[in-house]
């Protein structure tokens, strides 16, 4: 009888609950053992966070001692490169066939056939059911649209699995509406309690790999001393459970909040686990879901309808234009952006009240929610002029959760705007009000938010405007930044001057460090 393939798990598969190990787990599959579980060692010397390589590191030792500790023979192939990795593998066991779970990143894949090509080794890429909707699905969605907006993809996808719907009507949304967006707008009240998300000391196994990237002298980006993540689908689960219990209510309304006094806020903390395959979105939804089946006189609608729009929405939607334009977005920069990152995303050290908050935590935990990578960092860098695959590369460094399929499209189309609009209609910029809106961070700040001049002025309202008149033909024609165009353009001549003179003298001190 003809030998059996071998089964080949990436660092972002960890995962027994789908696929082909489930299958294997349940008798369903023949698989030579043992099962062969990849470790780029690379990537330690990419630019990355350094919890970020000890979560990765951690989780896949977990992940493999767990299945040797059930009786599944697996093994570690540890190499500099994924394609090293296969020859090695290759060396050991000399497959018959190698069967992977088709990688998140489109490269990978790439990389796997080549490689199987070269050395003569069938590939069997077979679906990634860590995915909740397909490639098939993703080109039914595509098919004849010109513009792709995430919010018609999360509809077509929330209608077909029939999740918040009207009972015994599966075309109109629960309440009538499909977006409640507009219910979650609410900042802290002072003084305001939250509750304490998990902290709990990691793993020994954690301790083992930092001490083994401290003796191999990486320069890595923060620091591991509030190390929190968890590495193992139990810890994940348990992640999961407490969001449920007592965040998702608040999940909604403080979604876009910030906070001095609160790290994390409502936010469920889960994209580190969902990353790295020891949770499927699929059993996040379908937790979300049941916790608001049971408690929806206490859960607000707008909460579970903003949380399960995140996942189905946003997190699927990213990843498919990921496969489909990574390519250009390799290059794109429609607004030729051409400065440099100041160096104050790597020490915080900014009188920007703002950006130094965000930064410090960052350099402590690997992660800040939406509104500060979006309006925080993503802006300031927008509205500065740097380009977008510098500030795709900071992303890279700075996160917990980074990997390319979702920092590319977050950050260079959705946050620097570089490919003019092919997965949103309009820049995300704004001056320091918005911020002072919706945080407490300008009560400490150096800068004042409402004013664009002078010593005071606070760098993101000097700077929006700068932006928008630099900008001024190409945004006349976007409908939804006409009316910021037209009040640049109402502005008296003499304030339009100061205002840019303004601009540059903020250039000229974040570049010399003195912002
Ligand atoms: C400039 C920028 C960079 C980002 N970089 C990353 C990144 O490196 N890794 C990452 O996982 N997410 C990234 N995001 C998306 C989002 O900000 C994070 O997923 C989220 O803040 C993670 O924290 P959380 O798990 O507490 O999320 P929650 O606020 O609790 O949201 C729930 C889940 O929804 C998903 N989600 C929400 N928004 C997005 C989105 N825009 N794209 C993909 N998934 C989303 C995540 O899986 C997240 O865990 C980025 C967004 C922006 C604007
Ligand atoms: S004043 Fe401006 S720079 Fe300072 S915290 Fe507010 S938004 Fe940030």
């Amino acid at each position: 009888m003809p030998k059996a393939p071998h089964l080949v798990i990436l660092g972002d598969q960890l995962t027994d609950q789908v696929g082909p190990l489930r299958a294997l787990l349940a008798g369903e599959a023949a698989f030579s053992l043992p099962v062969l579980v990849i470790e780029v060692t690379g990537n330690r010397r990419a630019r990355r966070h350094i919890q970020a390589v000890a979560m990765q590191i951690a989780a896949l030792r977990t992940f493999a001692h767990e299945l040797t500790v059930r009786g599944l023979a697996t093994e570690i192939v540890a190499a500099e490169t994924l394609p090293a990795a296969l020859t090695e593998l290759h060396h050991r066991y000399q497959p018959s066939g190698l069967t992977v779970m088709d990688p998140a990143q489109p490269q990978e894949r790439a990389a796997i056939e080549s490689w199987g090509a070269t050395c003569g080794v069938p590939i069997s890429v077979v679906p990634n059911e860590l995915w909740l909707t397909t490639r098939e699905e993703w080109a039914e969605f595509r098919a004849g649209r010109k513009g792709l907006r995430m919010e018609f993809w999360y509809r077509r996808v929330r209608g077909a699995r029939g999740w918040l719907m009207e009972p015994g009507d599966p075309t109109t949304p629960l309440g009538g509406e499909w977006n409640l967006d507009h219910e979650n707008r609410e900042s802290l009240a002072p003084g305001m309690q939250l509750p304490a998300p998990r902290q709990h000391a990691a793993p020994s196994i954690v301790g083992e790999v930092l001490a083994e990237l401290r003796d191999d002298h990486h320069a890595l980006f923060g620091d591991a001393a509030e190390f929190r993540w968890p590495i193992s689908r139990s810890e994940a689960l348990e992640e999961l459970e407490l969001f449920c219990q007592d965040r998702l209510a608040g999940f909604g309304p403080y979604e876009d909040a910030m906070s001095r006094e609160h790290d994390h806020l409502f936010h469920s903390l889960l994209s580190p686990a969902l990353n790295l395959g020891l949770v499927t979105p699929e059993e996040v939804c379908t937790r979300v879901l049941r916790e608001y089946a049971t408690r929806s006189s206490e859960i607000p609608l707008s909460s579970v309808e903003g949380f399960i729009r995140q996942i189905i929405g946003w997190r699927e939607f990213m990843h498919h234009v990921y496969v489909d334009f990574w390519r250009e977005w390799e290059h794109d920069n429609g607004l030729q952006a051409s400065e440099e990152l100041p160096e104050f995303y790597w020490s915080g050290e900014t009188r920007m009240a703002c950006v130094s908050r965000v930064v410090h935590k960052l350099q402590r935990s690997g992660h800040a929610h939406h509104i500060e990578r979006l309006m925080v960092l993503g802006n300031f860098a927008l509205l500065f002029g740097v380009r977008p695959q510098a500030v795709d590369a900071w992303f890279l460094e700075a996160f917990i959760d980074a990997l390319p399929w979702v920092v590319t499209p977050n950050v260079v189309a959705m946050s620097q705007f570089a490919d003019l609009g092919r997965i949103t209609s309009k820049p995300y910029i704004s001056g320091g009000a918005y911020i002072s809106r919706m945080g407490d961070d300008c009560s400490s700040c150096h800068f004042t938010p409402k004013e664009s001049t002078g010593e005071r002025a606070c760098p993101f309202t000097t700077l929006y405007w700068d932006f928008i008149d630099r900008h001024t033909d190409r945004f006349a024609r976007n409908p939804r930044m006409a009316t910021q165009v037209r009040a640049w353009s109402g502005r008296a001549k003499p304030v339009q001057r100061e205002i840019r003179a303004r601009a540059n003298e903020v250039r000229e001190r974040a570049r010399r460090g003195e912002l």
